[in-house]
């Protein structure tokens, strides 16, 4: 009997339902072509479930992960909850979910396609070539810590957010990147602020214990504002960057941007246990939801990562991004990957190109 495979879909706010419906018709096609079903359970997440259900995360949603083989997310979010108290914003939502299916790894892989390279804001020759991939620790640090706001005896209303980390928290990151490491060119840049951080001291330190474990890989250490400067500088130079919650954060956005659109960039949150998060880099695009512009290709992307795994379809996968990588070739664009707004797809039409490469090939599961 063929296998069936539970995919808890949370399509969330903004463009979310948009794209994850093209994703999901891609799905649909990877099922005709390997005998492989898919089922869909649908849970709400973010804003959406802001207004329906009064929290960010429902319980029936976080049920329907867990039971599901892989999660498929949208985005979350948009300017009708900007003012709503910490525990009421759509992120709480997001966090949430990480931290309930212990998803601590987030894989951002930042490819430049050779046809996007003019799409890059920066010169051709500085981003060709690029392919690097940032492991951000997603459980703990300042995004976690204890945050309080008072006021103080002068008068002076004060904010503060804990940053801390624990030793095996660390470690299990710093492991994770390595073996993403073993994988590809063995390089492992680890990013920290030593020269200021306690935690990144700790960091650091736990950095070095690992790395004799993995004497095949070369680990260095760079200092997240060099990082930053580095990555516009010189990207190439970068294969495997492994770095904390909110420097990973700021510089996955920053790598996004070398390949030209956020619209491309798909991310893999990855755990102890067995279900994957999958979900494109890009947030809810609030500027453009509802109007059918929005690139679905980073959701589609973030499917063929899904498939690889937590499927183990790595056929499928990489059929995939094979078929996204010729609608490129074939001159495809949607708005956000080309200046001649008249002649871009939209939403739906950027979905069909690419189902229509995959009908073209043979995919095997
Ligand atoms: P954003 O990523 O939503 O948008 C930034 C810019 O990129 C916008 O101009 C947008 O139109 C464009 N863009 C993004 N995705 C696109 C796509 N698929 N196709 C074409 N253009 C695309 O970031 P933002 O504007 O800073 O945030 C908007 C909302 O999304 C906020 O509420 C923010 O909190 C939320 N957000 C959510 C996530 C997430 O769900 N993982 C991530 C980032 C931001």
């Amino acid at each position: 009997m063929n296998k069936t495979y539970k995919i808890c879909v949370l399509p969330g706010d903004g463009i979310g339902p948009e794209i994850m419906g093209e994703a999901i018709k891609v799905l649909n096609v990877i099922s005709e072509q390997t005998g492989v079903s898919f089922s869909y359970d649908f849970g709400r997440i973010g804003g959406c479930a802001i207004d329906e259900d009064g929290t960010p995360l429902p319980e029936e949603t976080l049920r329907l992960a867990k039971e599901a083989d892989a999660v498929l997310l949208g985005a979350v979010g948009g300017p009708k909850w900007d003012q709503n108290p910490g525990n009421l914003r759509p992120e709480a939502g997001l966090l949430g979910i990480r931290k309930a299916l212990g998803l601590y790894a987030n894989l951002r892989p930042a490819t430049m396609h050779p046809s996007l390279v003019e799409a890059s804001s920066l010169k051709p020759e500085v981003v060709a070539g690029v392919d690097l991939i940032v492991v951000r620790e997603l459980t703990g640090g300042i995004y976690f810590g204890e945050k309080k706001r008072y006021t103080s005896e002068d008068g002076q209303e004060v904010a503060e957010d804990l940053l801390i980390y624990q030793e095996k928290e660390i470690e299990r990151i710093i492991r994770t990147s390595f073996e993403v490491a073993r994988k590809r060119s063995k390089n492992l840049v680890s990013v920290d602020k030593a020269n200021v951080l306690e935690s990144s001291r700790l960091w650091r330190k736990v950095a070095e214990r690992v790395a004799a474990d993995y004497p095949d890989v070369t680990l260095s250490h760079q200092l997240v504002d060099s990082c930053a400067m580095q990555l516009v500088r010189a990207p190439k130079q970068f294969d495997v960057i492994v770095t904390e919650n909110m420097f990973g954060d700021i510089l996955s956005d920053e790598a996004a941007m070398l390949t030209g659109s956020i619209g491309m960039l798909a991310s893999a949150s990855l755990g102890e246990g067995s279900i994957g998060l999958y979900e494109p880099v890009h947030g809810s695009a609030p500027d453009i939801a509802g109007r059918g512009v929005a690139n679905p290709l980073a959701t589609i992307l973030s499917v063929a990562m899904m498939l690889r795994h937590s499927l183990g379809m790595d056929e499928a996968a990489e059929a995939v991004e094979k078929a996204v990588w010729a609608v490129l070739d074939a001159g495809y664009r949607t708005g956000d990957l080309t200046e001649d707004r008249s002649q871009a797809l939209g939403t739906v039409e950027m979905g069909q190109k690419v189902i229509e490469q995959l009908q073209k090939q043979v995919v095997g599961q």
